[in-house]
């Protein structure tokens, strides 16, 4: 059973993902939502800030925090990233912070709003990345693998049951990355 947290953002995305792949899924958009007996969760993409707001609000901030730093397997797609990154180069917030990174957010400026490129991915292949607004990853700890890069940045990492994209696979029809999450962190 999969939670899409759905306060904001495109989660129902994931969702149709997730259906494709014939897995459970549920909403999270309040406290009593998230409970135990999750086998992963899924960030999606928005606007972080209002994602974060949202989940302090609704007092999803802790609990969430410690669930993933607990080994609950998270994916997380831009605002997503945002949301685990440890360090925003260019923001003061910090949200779950549980993924030792640096993340710059806007970070292709307002010329490159959106675009997409295949770009190779680690144990899958060339993928088609949409990016929306997106950040990139600046800094990554030893322990952080880079799955993906795009133009020399990094742009999809994986910390063990932590995996993060600055893109977004679920605005495709390529259900290969949301397959390897199930397969090689929550399953
Ligand atoms: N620009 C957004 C942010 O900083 C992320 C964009 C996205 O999720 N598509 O939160």
């Amino acid at each position: 059973m999969i939670g899409v947290f759905a306060l904001q953002g495109a989660f129902y995305e994931h969702e149709k993902m997730l259906a494709t792949l014939g897995a459970s899924y549920k909403e999270i958009r309040r406290r009593e939502h998230f409970t135990d007996g999750l086998d992963g969760i899924i960030l999606p993409g928005g606007e972080s800030t209002v994602q974060g707001k949202l989940l302090r609000e609704e007092g999803l901030l802790d609990p969430v925090k410690e669930a993933i730093a607990g080994g609950l397997p998270v994916f997380g797609t831009c605002a997503g990233l945002i949301l685990l990154a440890k360090t925003l180069s260019n923001d003061e917030n910090v949200w779950f912070g549980t993924l030792n990174v640096t993340v710059r957010r806007n970070a292709y400026g307002r010329q490159l709003g959106s675009f997409r490129a295949d770009i190779p991915f680690e144990g899958i292949g060339n993928f088609p990345a949409v990016f929306i607004r997106a950040p990139y990853v600046e800094r990554a700890a030893p322990e952080v693998q880079t799955l993906a890069a795009c133009g020399g940045k990094i742009v999809a990492v994986r910390q063990g049951h932590m995996l993060a994209t600055a893109f977004h696979p679920e605005l495709t029809d390529d259900v290969r990355v949301h397959e390897y999450f199930l397969r090689e962190l929550v399953s």
